[in-house]
This record gives C-alpha cells, sequence and structure tokens, in this order.
C-alpha cells in the first residue's frame, strides 16, 4: 500500500508555520478541507493547506488527524493561493489569515450548509390525550400542545423557556424526535426590474468602453470629481459582467455601505448584493459568504473582509473610494484590502477598478507610471456645478466658540436661502482639553500620554485613546480653582449653533450620537430629507454621502493635519478636505466651503486651491520621491509596546540586530535601510510603552527578506514574550 501522504494544516495559532500531520484514520482530506486535530493537549479545526509527501519530522513522530469534516473543500486553489499570499506577504501566521478569510462558524467545525434542530410530533406522541397528560406533567402537554409540525429549538426557547429540561422525558417516551433540516434562508427576493440609469455623458461613454475593451486583468483608476459618475461607470460595467453570467465584487469603506448606496445598487442591477460586513451575525456571514462561493449571489458588496469571499465565477472587482484608510486593517493581520484584491484580480484574470475623486499617491503613481489604466471624469454629471472653496483667516476674525464671523454668517446666508449646511470636524465630544483657569493644570489620562476629551452632556471625561474615563469635575484637583474646557469638539459646536441658530433643526452626527441602533439611519434620512437644516458632524458625515440640498459645508478647523508628523499629514488632510467639500452642491445650487485656519500663507493652500486636490498631488509626490518616501520606496514597521520600557527596547534593539545581520548577509551595502528603534510619539498607551522600528527600501524583494529572517529569528528570541510586538507590510500610519 501507498504511505500516506502528510497534510500540511493551518490551525489559529500565533505561529508562523503549517503542522504535519497523517490523514485521518480511514480518509483523506485535499488542499480546502477541513480536519480535526490534535494540537497539544487540545482538538482543533484546522484547514489542509497542501498535501505533500515529506515532513521536516520524522515519521513516527507525526500525529495523526482525528477526523475530516469535509468531502469536499471548501476553498479551492485560487483561495489557498490568497491565503498563502497574504501570509507570505504581510509576514503573518497562516492559521490567522485562515481565520480572517473564512466564518467563525466553520472554523468551528459546522457544516457549510448549516442545518437547524426541529423537534417534531411522532405519530405516537400526536395520539396523546393532553388534556389527561396535563394534570400528571404539565410540562410535557404543553410541549406537545405546541408542536405544530416540526418547530426549531430556536423558536421553542423564545415561548418556552427552559423546554429543553423536559425533552429527554419526551423523547423516551417516543412522543418525539429530533431532526436536523436544512437552514438556507437563500436569496432575499430574488431578481426584479432593473431601473434604467441616466444617458452617460462624453467621459462616463469612453470611461465604460475603455473599461470593457480590456480582456482579463487590467488596474483602472477611475478618477472622476466628487458627483462626476463613477457610480454610474460601476453600474455600468457591473450590469455586463453579470450578463456574462459573472460576479461581482464591490469593496466600499466601512463608512460607505449605506442604506442609499446599497438601495441605488439594487435598484439599477434588479438584484439586492449579498452584504458581507463586520456587522453581521455570524450565521448571517456564514449564509453570505456560502452564496458568494457556490455563486447563488452574483453581486456581492462588503467592507474589506470581503476581500477574501470565495467566488464561483468571479467576473470583476470594484474598489470604491480605494484611497479610504479603512481598506486598511489596522491590529492583527494588517492587510490592505485594497492590494490585496489588486493581487487577487490578477491571479484570478479578472478586471480590477479603482474609484476614487482623491486617489491614493500609491494608486496615482502605478497610473502614471502606465501600470494601471488612468481613465478621468473631469466635470461633475447631470449638470451640478464644483463646488467654490475660499479660507477665513482666523487671525483677523472673532467669532462665537471656534465659529468666525464669516462662516456664521455665510451659515445665516445659505440656511435663510433654503439652503443646508454642514459643519465639519474631525472631533467629537465637547472640547479636547481641560484646563485650570488659575494655575493652568490640564485633565491628563493617567494611562497614557495625552489629555481626556470633555464629554459635557455625559458629565465625563474620556481618553480617546484608551477609553479611560471619570467624573468631569469643575474645580481643579490641583488649586481647586474653576476648570473650563479649551478648544471644540462636535459637542460644543452643536450647542453654539443651537442657541445661535434656535428656529432650525441641527442635527450632530458623531460615533457618540449614533451609539444607538437606528439613530443613524434616522439621522442620514433626515439630512437627505433636508428636514435638517444644519448638520455638524465628523468624518462619518463627510464621505458618500449624498444629500440634495446641502450648499455650505463650513470646516472648523484643518489645521491639525497641516502640521502632522506624518509623510502622509498633506495627502490625508487634502483628501478629507476634497470629500467633505464633495458634499456641497451636488444638484442644482452652486455649492460653497469655507475652510477656517490660522496658517493662510501655508503652501499647502496655495497648492490647493490653485489647482485642487491633483495640484497637491503633484507638488506631494515631487517631495516623495526627493525624500524617497513611498511610493517611491517600501516601508515596513515594527512595533513593540509593553508594561515596561525596557522591554519594548530590549526587544526592538533585538529586532534591529537581526535587521542589521540579515541586510549584511543579504546584500552587502544594504538596500534596506533601518530607521529606529524610537519611541512612539505618544509613547504610554493604555499603561504600555510603545516603541517602534521602521525598515525603508526600494526593493521590495530585500525588504521582504530581511522581514522574513526578523519574523522567524524573533519568534524563537526570549526578549519577544515580554513585548507584545507586530509587523506592519507598507503601513499607512507611521505612529
Ligand atoms: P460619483 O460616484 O462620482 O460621486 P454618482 O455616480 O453618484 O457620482 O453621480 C452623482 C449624481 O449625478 C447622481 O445623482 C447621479 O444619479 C447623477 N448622474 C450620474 N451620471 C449622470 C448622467 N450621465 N446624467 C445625469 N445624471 C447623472
Ligand atoms: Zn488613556
Amino acid at each position: 500500500m501507498k504511505s500516506d501522504r502528510i497534510l500540511k494544516v493551518a490551525v489559529n495559532a500565533p505561529l508562523p508555520r503549517l503542522f504535519d500531520y497523517l490523514p485521518p484514520p480511514a480518509a483523506t482530506a485535499s488542499p480546502g478541507c477541513r480536519v480535526r486535530v490534535p494540537f497539544g493537549r487540545q482538538r482543533l479545526v484546522g484547514m489542509v493547506i497542501d498535501v505533500a509527501d515529506a515532513s521536516d519530522l520524522p515519521r513516527q513522530k507525526l500525529r495523526r488527524a482525528h477526523s475530516a469534516i469535509d468531502d469536499r473543500p471548501l476553498l479551492d486553489h485560487d483561495d489557498l493561493w490568497l491565503i498563502r499570499f497574504t501570509s507570505d506577504y504581510y509576514h503573518h501566521p497562516i492559521g490567522e489569515v485562515v481565520a480572517a478569510a473564512v466564518p467563525a462558524l466553520l472554523r468551528q467545525g459546522r457544516p457549510l450548509l448549516a442545518t437547524r434542530s426541529v423537534l417534531r410530533l411522532t405519530e405516537e406522541g400526536a395520539l396523546v390525550d393532553l388534556a389527561a397528560l396535563s394534570k400528571r406533567a404539565p410540562r410535557q402537554a404543553e410541549i406537545l400542545a405546541h408542536l405544530d409540525g416540526a418547530v426549531s429549538f430556536d423558536a421553542l426557547d423564545r415561548t418556552l423557556p427552559g423546554w429543553r429540561r423536559t425533552k429527554a422525558a419526551l423523547i423516551d417516551k417516543g412522543w418525539v424526535q429530533v431532526d436536523e433540516i436544512p437552514d438556507d434562508p437563500g436569496g432575499d427576493g430574488g431578481e426584479s426590474e432593473a431601473a434604467a440609469g441616466p444617458t452617460l455623458n462624453e467621459d462616463q461613454r469612453q470611461a465604460v468602453d475603455a473599461i470593457l475593451a480590456g480582456q482579463g486583468f487590467r488596474t483602472t483608476l477611475l478618477d472622476g470629481v466628487t458627483g462626476s459618475g463613477k457610480t454610474e461607470v460601476y453600474l455600468r460595467v457591473m450590469e455586463e459582467t453579470l450578463a456574462a453570467g459573472k460576479q461581482v465584487l464591490i469593496l466600499v469603506p466601512e463608512i460607505g455601505l449605506t442604506p442609499q448606496f446599497v438601495e441605488r445598487v439594487r435598484r439599477r442591477l434588479g438584484r439586492a448584493p449579498v452584504l458581507f460586513h463586520s456587522s453581521l451575525t455570524d450565521s448571517e456571514r456564514l449564509s453570505a459568504w456560502r452564496r458568494a462561493r457556490s455563486g447563488d449571489a452574483d453581486l456581492v458588496l462588503g467592507t474589506r473582509s470581503a476581500v477574501f469571499v470565495p467566488l464561483a465565477e468571479p467576473g470583476l472587482i470594484v474598489i470604491d473610494e480605494e484611497h479610504d484608510a479603512s481598506f486598511k486593517q489596522q491590529e492583527g493581520l494588517r492587510y490592505s484590502a485594497r492590494d490585496l484584491a489588486i493581487a487577487r484580480g490578477k491571479r484570478l484574470d479578472v478586471p480590477v477598478i479603482l474609484g476614487s475623486a482623491t486617489p491614493s499617491l500609491d494608486s496615482l503613481s502605478h497610473a502614471n507610471r502606465g501600470a494601471y489604466q488612468h481613465l478621468t471624469l473631469e466635470s461633475r454629471a447631470g449638470g451640478a456645478m464644483a463646488p467654490l472653496l475660499r479660507l477665513v483667516d482666523l487671525n483677523r476674525h472673532d467669532g462665537e466658540d471656534g465659529l468666525s464671523t464669516p462662516l456664521l454668517t455665510a451659515i445665516d446666508d445659505h440656511v435663510g436661502r433654503g439652503g443646508q449646511v454642514l459643519v465639519f470636524l474631525n472631533r467629537r465630544g465637547f472640547a479636547p482639553t481641560l484646563i485650570c483657569s488659575a494655575c493652568g493644570h490640564i485633565a491628563e489620562c493617567r494611562r497614557c500620554d495625552s489629555r481626556m476629551t470633555v464629554h459635557q452632556a455625559e458629565g465625563s471625561l474620556l481618553c480617546h485613546h484608551c477609553g479611560a474615563t471619570r467624573r468631569l469635575d469643575s474645580t481643579c484637583g490641583q488649586c481647586g480653582a474653576a476648570c473650563v474646557p479649551l478648544g471644540q469638539g462636535t459637542e460644543r459646536v452643536e450647542e453654539t449653533l443651537k442657541s445661535r441658530f434656535p428656529q432650525h433643526v441641527i442635527t450632530r452626527v458623531d460615533s457618540d450620537s449614533t451609539r444607538l441602533k437606528g439613530t443613524m439611519d434616522r439621522a442620514l434620512a433626515m439630512a437627505v430629507s433636508g428636514e435638517a437644516r444644519i448638520l455638524v458632524g465628523t468624518q462619518m458625515l463627510s464621505k458618500g454621502h449624498h444629500f440634495p440640498r446641502l450648499t455650505l459645508v463650513g470646516v472648523v478647523n484643518a489645521d491639525q493635519g497641516l502640521f502632522s508628523t506624518d509623510f502622509r499629514g498633506g495627502e490625508r488632510l487634502a483628501q478629507s478636505l476634497i470629500q467633505v467639500a464633495g458634499r456641497a452642491g451636488r444638484e442644482r445650487q452652486q455649492g460653497e466651503v469655507i475652510i477656517q485656519t490660522a496658517f493662510v500663507s501655508h503652501p499647502f493652500w496655495h497648492e490647493l486651491l490653485a489647482g485642487g486636490y491633483h495640484q497637491v498631488a503633484r507638488y506631494t509626490l515631487a517631495e516623495r520621491e526627493t525624500a524617497g518616501w513611498p511610493p517611491f520606496s517600501r516601508l515596513a514597521l515594527i512595533r513593540a509596546s509593553a508594561h515596561q520600557r525596557q522591554h519594548t527596547w530590549e526587544f526592538l534593539e533585538a529586532a534591529a540586530e537581526i535587521a542589521s545581520a540579515a541586510i549584511a548577509a543579504a546584500a552587502p551595502g544594504g538596500s534596506v535601510r533601518v530607521l529606529g528603534p524610537v519611541s512612539a510619539p505618544m509613547e504610554r498607551r493604555a499603561g504600555r510603552y510603545r516603541g517602534q522600528l521602521l525598515l525603508q527600501s526600494r526593493r521590495r524583494q530585500s525588504l521582504h527578506q530581511v522581514l522574513s529572517a526578523i519574523a522567524r529569528e524573533l519568534e524563537q528570541h526570549a526578549c519577544s514574550r515580554r513585548a507584545r510586538w507586530s509587523i506592519d507590510v507598507d503601513p499607512i500610519e507611521l505612529f
């Protein structure tokens, strides 16, 4: 008999390798199937990634898998490829990549096709005299009386809590039986008539033609100002893909999955997209995953993690607002869904469309080099005009609580003419600082190097970094004098506007005001209908929305972004300003945007006002090229933190040493630079001391060789047990 082949299995453990097992008794398992395996003293569900003839371990040391779960693979070759690619590229344990790619219920060993337990009356049970029974065993009678056909355990839990204690007795008597029935809710509503869209304008037509002219994989950057009709372009291309019997995967930022957008897709394509995002329950998630995998769902719309969803007949991948930071996961497996989507598109040989009014400099530079097809939509569709931008110099104008006189006058003016106003600032709470009026003492977080934010309505001080909270005191803990809130948050701006414009409905939208389920939808509905005349909000309001009556956007304070220590500061600021400005004047009325700044002569403003986002982008790209920052080099950041500063530093110094040795061994002269270690700008957070080491290279290959050495050697190093650490490849936040 041919000897057993060896299963290379990924298990959900933070160890950067596969584990070898012999196949389960009297069974085989091919790549993409789940198996139950012994792991130390535990019993885990693992995913077979590969099957091989050899192992590094002697055969007699190999343990045997307990059992196979799937008789056919859950994941196909392309899905497995994506998992391996992700693990290699991000230097992250493969078991944790599987965990990101496969729904929790499947990782717990549930069957792919979920079943539901139901309780069913037997023939004998149907003959029981309930009246007589209810005298002896009222609980049993009650349950039998309730069984009309098969009733699910879930339903019984709701109507007859505690019924499970009586189940065994009923089964013993042969009156009921337990069955497992397939539980697939299937599609919701199926297909309906697709509504025709507007006639495309010339630019849109050309964009659609250019995308459809391609065959197979090609990345297209659809670079169109806000409201230029990019979504119409995607919809046309999607229509063609669906008509060809293929599936479409659309990735949107966390904030972009609005009911408005989903409804628009449904209406235009005549079918409800299957949604895939972080607030689904485990069983909804499994159901969406299964429907995408089987091809039953031909339209899958999701946030970041949807990039891993298996597709039976992939035909197109669309990434809307590709510049958005939420495509990058910032903890655990630090992947970029945009970058993985492109890699996946290449592997599957399907076109990838990246859309944005403010493309990332990474994507622009690919387009400039000709690696992406670059299509532009220069003007707003449907006749709306571009909004006018203007600066207000905070050094020259007084105002009330951070709102300058020119801004207040403009608000009055727009609202008076029937328009709607959005006042934007990226800071929730009442004020970012609480200061003593006598001694100048500032309320700080006890666990972080940061200030506490004043949340007036709740009467509390809250640390936005670690979540610590304490009671808001009106007097200083040091000297007893009165404390005053300093600076503006959304809560304070809302209060100022309410006292100034008492006759109008003012709605605030930030993560505090929308914590309760349904409040976000209600606030958005009021914004869309125009009932809310003045909107105050953070970035939650600044992206993607279409408020037909909005004519004025006021940006309370943009200056933090001007002096960011991160080299991406300027890019971020330009994106967020252009996105929020893009909410103004989307229909007939000319939109106006007023930005308050104390630094009117900063060159950033000159570029932005003179040439818009693309001028800022050109200027910033030139700067990055000179300095050798991305996209002209590649970065990886090694972060560490520990309760004792010393442990953080020991770890980072060891990492730097390994990096230097690897660099010396690989390429003398070294094309990889090691910068640091340095402590993080906010060194202490939630009681941990944080530091980091930055690796930079013009060559991706060299950087990855060094990272492999670091990942491998640090794993074994004693110092790695005293610090929490991570590798972030292509980091988008340097601090
Ligand atoms: P974007 O995705 O670039 O922000 P949208 O596709 O949402 O732009 O279009 C902005 C607005 O213009 C929408 O109300 C849309 O219905 C409308 N629109 C788009 N294309 C056209 C067109 N060719 N003719 C008329 N209206 C259009
Ligand atoms: Zn804190």
